[in-house]
């Protein structure tokens, strides 16, 4: 190892043996001897959003519990009392001087949003309107209401809401408040697309039209490029030491990041380049079908909601993905497949053993990760296990933990691993993106995908995370209709002709990044979105 790194080097060790220059420094923070360390700080500034892009644990609450003035940052020296005279010393000149000034002065209020937001009723006992109305303080609080779409829950306690209910109330309630800079960790988890793009414009009109500072840690990429003026990335190694770099711009930033390599640093934070294709993947010689499936239907309750279902087929070892916006009927479909729903009409005249991964987990138990994963699975602690599952969803260092105090992206991988671990004939993972940070993404995308492979596996995901499905999905499923009233799922399709579909519902189009392919959501009404929108091209180029 190269000296910094608690465990093994996680990369080609080579790479980081000279210890990159920021490393060289004191750091801004350090928790205590041997303890984890912060270089760098992410620099807020009004009228803009920041964006921070990097893996969890290494570092993010700490600078921003430094710039809100809830701590003064020891610049290493944490034997010492720290000041906010020496911190100011240190950054006198620089971008940043300005605002610790004010911060030293007591001149800096914030309003943040969690990044966990089911755990918000275990806070908060009471009803949706009472958290909320104590943060009207711009009067803007009936806008956010209508344009999230929470105005049907605002009647109900919130411990009955779902996780994107929740999301979209702490949205508005952190938004709604008067302070000079925000925080918001994660907007995207368990939202659909159109309330991500929805979310992203309400914040870039708070820092524009309110010249607030916005700070904002976000995963899903396509988003994160919508919503940041700036973007600073972080990397380390989680637990020991986390770096933030200077300011880039948004698009180089996640340029660099997808390539793995960061130039100003001259630092590889990845070993291998994530790509994008441009154009869609060409038809595949379709292998055996698993299901050929009749129109069906379901309505629930005297009609509340129902779903219409185009038949089928799916085939042996594809990944189907599946898109839609929420309360379409996605999950009411997955559990028809699964035997445990029955259609009104149409028959399902076999028995798949699915393996569900559910959009909300529920394995809070004391309970050990080994001894649950071992529960499910007889390869538990295998070579084999280990290298298809465990290792790419990095259980290694989780295994001896319990179930009830896994973060929400530990769990994320353990349910994860949990299903891939089941004998099905057919996997479902509803959002397995959520609250994985966007190295786990890639890490989970590479796992599905490679375990579909091998195995023979046939895997439907849902998710709402457009680079997710891109790199995971050989067809599509698209579901649209109107949420939770009436849903419509078409018959699985090719990723162009499935992308079409789904993104002309949402009037969203994608152009490519020139330098590295990647798809970045066009502006509404520009040139380049009026032109793919008449040739009917949203997501991939002819
Ligand atoms: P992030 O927000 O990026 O997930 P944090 O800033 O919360 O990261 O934490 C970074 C690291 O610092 C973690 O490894 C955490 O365990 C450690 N840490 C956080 N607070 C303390 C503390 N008060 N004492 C010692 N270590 C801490
Ligand atoms: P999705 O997975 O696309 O978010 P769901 O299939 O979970 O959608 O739900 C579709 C609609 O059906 C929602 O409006 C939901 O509230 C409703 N619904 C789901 N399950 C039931 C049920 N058991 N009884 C009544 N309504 C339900």
């Amino acid at each position: 190892t190269c000296g910094i790194c608690v465990e093994k080097c996680p990369f080609d060790a080579i790479e980081i043996i000279n210890l990159p220059t920021e490393l060289q420094e004191d750091p801004v923070h350090r928790y205590g001897e041997n303890a984890f360390a912060l270089y760098g700080l992410p620099v807020p500034e009004s009228g803009a959003v920041t964006g921070i892009l990097g893996p969890n644990g290494i570092g993010k609450t700490t600078a921003v519990r430094a710039l809100a003035g809830e701590m003064v940052p020891n610049l290493g020296t944490y034997d010492e009392e720290a000041t906010w005279e020496a911190v100011l010393e240190r950054y006198r000149g620089t971008e940043l001087q300005n605002y610790i000034e004010r911060v030293r002065e007591e001149k800096v209020s914030i309003a943040r949003k969690p990044q966990y937001v089911d755990q918000i009723p275990k806070q908060f006992d009471g009803v949706t309107s009472e958290l909320l109305e104590a943060t009207d303080e711009r009067g803007k609080l009936d806008e956010y209401v209508e344009r999230l779409g929470i105005a049907p829950v605002v009647d109900q306690p919130l411990d009955t809401l779902s996780g994107g209910e929740l999301q979209r109330v702490a949205l508005a309630a952190t938004l709604a408040r008067d302070r000079d800079f925000y925080f918001l960790d994660e907007i995207t988890p368990y939202l659909d697309i159109g309330q991500r793009v929805t979310a992203a414009r309400l914040i870039r009109e708070l820092a524009e039209e309110e010249d607030k500072a916005v700070l904002a840690v976000e995963h899903d990429l396509a988003i994160l490029d919508l919503l940041a003026d700036t973007l600073h990335i972080a990397y380390g190694e989680p637990g020991a030491y986390g770096v933030i770099t200077d300011p880039k711009s948004v698009r180089n930033g996640i340029n660099e990041y997808l390539k793995g390599y960061l130039s100003n640093e001259n630092m590889r934070i990845r070993p291998d380049e994530i790509q994008f294709h441009q154009h869609a993947p060409r038809e595949t010689t379709k292998s055996d079908p698993l299901v050929d499936y009749p129109d069906l239907s379901k309505s629930y309750g005297d009609g509340e909601f129902s779903l219409d279902v185009e038949g089928g087929t799916i085939y042996h070892s594809e990944v189907l993905g599946i898109v839609g916006p929420n309360g379409i009927g996605k999950s009411t479909l997955a559990q028809m497949f699964a035997g445990s729903l029955e259609p009104d009409e149409g028959e399902l005249d076999y028995r798949l053993d699915i393996a569900y991964k559910p959009q909300y987990i529920d394995i809070d138990q004391p309970m050990r990760v080994d001894a649950f994963l071992s529960s499910i699975t007889e390869d538990f602690g295998t070579s084999y296990w280990k290298t298809e599952v465990a290792n790419p969803l990095q259980l290694g260092r989780i295994m001896e933990r319990n179930l009830d105090d896994l973060s929400g992206g530990e769990r994320q991988r353990v349910a994860i691993a949990a299903c891939l671990s089941e004998d099905a004939d057919l996997f479902v993972l509803d959002e397995p993106s959520a609250h994985l940070d966007v190295e786990q993404r890639v890490q989970a995308t590479t796992a599905i995908r490679r375990y579909a492979e091998n195995h023979d596996a046939t895997v439907m995901v849902i998710d709402h995370d457009i680079y997710m499905i891109d790199l995971l999905a050989d067809r599509l499923m698209v579901f649209d209709g109107e949420p939770s009233v009436h849903g419509h799922a078409g018959t699985p399709q090719e990723m162009r002709a499935g992308m079409n579909d789904f993104l002309s519902d949402l009037d969203i189009t994608f152009r490519r990044d020139e330098r590295t392919q990647r798809p970045r959501i066009n502006k509404p009404g520009s040139q380049l979105d009026s032109k793919q929108k008449r040739s009917g091209e949203y997501y991939y180029s002819t």
